[in-house]
């Protein structure tokens, strides 16, 4: 095969935001591109008029961007085969149409709704599966003419012979199926639409794709597209499904599992490189059982080969995981534009763009926050200990520990050290604490725990070396929600003991 030419596409149906599931499709046909040195395609499938909508093209779009999967054709990008929206293909498919017809291999259908659903229902109460039984496969020319002029607007069938129909799935295998279980199906609608299964031959003919990657719920509609391949005399691609995803009681992942759109995902704060890993992850492995994978390596060790057949597994711990584990390759300051919109939005940093000495604080602040994240979002509740100080909420272990012997008296001469140095300065604490050390001949945790309940009323949290040094440069800046330094902060819990 001449890999250069591999052309995949991405065909979504812009009916409402994009989910886990087509987004592994989306990623595996980019993966797939990329690998090859191939174009990845993004067609709309639009014609169901009542379903689509431009709001949902606007997301699917944003959703792709976000995730880096920028598309070499489609909407936007433009390319030599478009039209890449369905609804504006119809000149195309209306002229396959009527190849298929004068060449006898489709015809049309007057049968009415009525018609059909007597048939399906005698089938069910036979306990059979409907297939239509061929009504109007032989009407004469004079036949047709005489239900057009009732004023009857027919369907268009592929006229399907009785045959087995192959095709090797590159995940699954070969597949063998007889044409009798499905029949001659229905090319376009009385109204003109066509159907799913004869827009998408024709597009991915047209648009010269040489592999179908998508989900295991169109393995049953292959076979149906084969016949209509061989009908119309075009080469057949390579067929690719993936296996469904589970959700982690092993039924089909939906929203029974809460909203597994990409969107509530990126709210909930993942980063695209996680979700890129995670999803490459499911229902493909690494040969070297690399987990932690950055989209360089995937690209350069994606195969279709290392599909797996059984269905995959979602597990929001691993992606959890994953999401840490690449938040790991940023920068604070990088960490720090990614966490600041949930900052801006929990009122604890200003919005719009920050003044200088606001701005260093921040990502000193990222720089403590992202060692207690695995998760964007979980910057805010990780920033409580900054911004939120109430000595009257202490529990009743943290005010057990400053009954111990020695709390109070090195609690005064924290407070009153704290207030004479800048313990904004580096290193400025841990010489307070060594002097306090060899004054008051405390030591260990008779000295630590005590300081670290004058500093956040509580008995455990981040780094006090660490925080130290946010607390009172925090303190001496303007901020939506005012830090209090570490020298107010054991005064009031000293005040709680009076
Ligand atoms: N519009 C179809 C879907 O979203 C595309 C199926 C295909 O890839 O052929 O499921």
């Amino acid at each position: 095969m001449n890999t250069d030419r591999v052309r995949v596409r991405f065909a979504p149906s812009p009916t409402g935001h994009l989910h886990l599931g087509n987004v592994r499709t989306a990623l595996f046909n980019w993966l797939y591109a990329r690998r090859h040195g191939g174009t990845f395609i993004l067609r709309l499938e639009d014609t169901d008029a009542a379903r689509s909508t431009q709001e949902s093209v606007l997301s699917v779009l944003e959703d792709l961007r976000w995730m880096g999967l920028e598309w070499d054709e489609g909407p936007e990008a433009g390319g030599e085969f478009g039209p890449y929206r369905q609804t504006e293909r119809y000149g195309l498919y209306t002229a396959h149409l009527n190849r298929l017809l004068e060449a006898g291999k489709a015809y049309p259908c007057f049968c009415s709704q009525e018609d059909l659903e007597r048939g399906r229902a005698e089938a069910r109460a036979a306990g059979r599966t409907y297939i239509y039984p061929g009504t109007c496969r032989h009407l004469t020319a004079e036949q047709r003419e005489a239900r057009r002029g009732e004023g009857i607007r027919p369907a268009v069938r592929l006229h399907v012979k009785p045959q087995t129909v192959s095709f090797t799935d590159v995940v699954r295998g070969p597949v063998s199926i007889h044409s009798q279980t499905f029949g001659d199906w229905i090319l376009s609608r009385p109204d003109g639409s066509p159907t799913y299964n004869f827009a998408v031959v024709i597009d991915d003919a047209l648009m010269a794709v040489t592999h179908v990657i998508r989900g295991e719920d169109h393995l049953s509609n292959t076979p149906k597209q084969v016949v209509l391949y061989e009908a119309l005399g075009l080469p057949i691609p390579r067929f690719a499904h993936l296996s469904m995803i589970l959700g982690p009681d092993g039924g089909k992942l939906s929203k029974r599992h809460g909203d597994v759109s990409l969107d509530a995902f990126r709210a909930r704060g993942y980063l695209p490189e996680a979700m890129v890993n995670g999803l490459a992850l499911l229902g493909w492995s690494d040969s070297e059982g690399q987990e932690i994978l950055t989209r360089e390596e995937l690209v350069q060790r994606f195969d279709l080969e290392r599909i797996n057949k059984s269905a995959a597994v979602f597990d929001e711990g691993k992606l959890r995981h994953l999401n840490a584990a690449h938040l790991k390759a940023y920068s604070d300051e990088q960490v720090e534009a990614m966490i600041r919109p949930h900052l801006v939005q929990a009122g604890r940093l200003p919005a719009g763009p920050l003044a200088p000495e606001v701005q260093s604080w921040a990502v000193s602040l990222a720089g403590l926050l992202r060692q207690r994240i695995d998760l964007l979002t979980e910057a805010v509740p990780a920033s409580d200990p900054v911004f939120l100080f109430d000595p009257a909420t202490m529990d009743e272990a943290a005010r057990a520990g400053l009954a111990e012997p020695d709390a109070v008296r090195v609690l005064r001469a924290f407070a009153e050290e704290a207030g004479r140095m800048d313990l904004s300065v580096p290193g400025a604490y841990r010489e307070l604490v060594m002097g306090l050390k060899a004054r008051l001949k405390v030591k260990g945790k008779a000295l630590f725990h005590p300081i670290r309940l004058g500093v956040t009323a509580a008995d455990s949290g981040p780094d006090l070396e660490r925080l130290v040094p946010i607390l009172a440069s925090g303190s001496r800046l303007a901020l939506p929600t005012p830090v209090l330094g570490p020298a107010e902060r054991t005064r009031r819990v000293l005040a709680l003991l009076e």
